[in-house]
């Protein structure tokens, strides 16, 4: 696997899955730009960490469910980095709540995140893909888009979506060389894990056939076979990391 010249943007590369999945494509030789929008320290300490990986990273603020600002980040890096080749839409939001509860507020931003946030990235970088005639686009979709899950009606509808969303992009894109794929990750040890409550954590983590939580670089390592030269058949495929939770 070999990402050497090539620019990839990770959105909300700052920590969690997306910081795997840029250290992995970086450890191949990959130049990074991560976009998030918390805190300013933990953007520069994942750029840090990156640049220690001997390649180009960058750090941008933008919320990836505003169609204007993330407009102007991608023209950005696309200008600073001279293009990009691989597009990695993983930045994701929880607002767990049963359907009762779930106010109209908490079904909009879970739904402007993570699935408008992917159209507006793939929207942006459309065009330079096309006129590239090469690239790669990965979406962070999730299990429970594949099963639902109750208390999450909101985020396994975005997480559907984007499933929809990536097999449709990748029929418009095949032709030009464009690969658009998802991975769907079951119960990965993240920060929006660990704030389950632990009776939660064990009963999920018993249920699962590996017997084991997966880390976020079992992610990055599905995430790093898409994006490479090895995957350059396989589109609109929706890949399971997940320890077998899913079957
Ligand atoms: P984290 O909560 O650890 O990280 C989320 C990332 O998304 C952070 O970098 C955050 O940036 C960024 N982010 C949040 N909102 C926005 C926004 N509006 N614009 C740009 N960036 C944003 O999550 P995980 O690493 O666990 O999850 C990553 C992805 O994987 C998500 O899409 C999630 O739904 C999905 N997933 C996770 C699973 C798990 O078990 N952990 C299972 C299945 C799917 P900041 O640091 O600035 O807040």
């Amino acid at each position: 696997m070999n990402f050497e010249n090539k620019t990839a943007v990770v959105t909300g590369g700052s920590r969690g899955i997306g910081l795997a999945i840029a250290k992995k494509l970086a450890e191949n030789g990959a130049n990074i730009a991560i976009l998030f929008v918390g805190d300013p320290e933990e953007g520069d300490s994942a750029k840090a960490e990156l640049e220690k990986l001997g390649v180009k990273a960058e750090r941008y603020f933008c919320d990836v469910s505003d169609f204007e600002e993330s407009k102007k980040v991608v023209d950005e890096v696309i200008s600073e980095f001279g293009g990009i080749d691989i597009l990695i839409n993983n930045a994701g939001i929880t607002r767990d709540k049963l359907v009762l509860n779930m106010d109209e507020k908490d079904f909009d931003a879970v739904i402007d995140v993570n699935l408008k946030g992917v159209f507006n990235m793939i929207k942006h970088t459309y065009k330079h893909f096309m006129k590239k005639r090469a690239g790669r686009i990965v979406s962070t979709s999730s299990i429970v888009g594949l099963v639902g899950n109750a208390g999450q009606a909101n985020y396994a509808a975005s997480k559907a979506g984007i499933i929809g969303l990536t097999k449709s992009v990748a029929r418009e894109l095949a032709g030009r060389g464009v690969t658009v794929n998802a991975v769907a990750p079951g119960y990965i040890g993240t920060d929006m894990t660990s704030a389950l409550p632990e009776k939660v954590k064990e009963s999920m983590k018993a249920q699962i056939p590996a017997k084991r939580i997966g880390t976020p670089e079992d992610v990055a390592n599905a995430v790093a076979f898409l994006c490479s030269d090895e995957a350059a058949y396989v589109t609109g495929e929706v890949i399971r990391v997940d320890g077998g939770l899913a079957i």
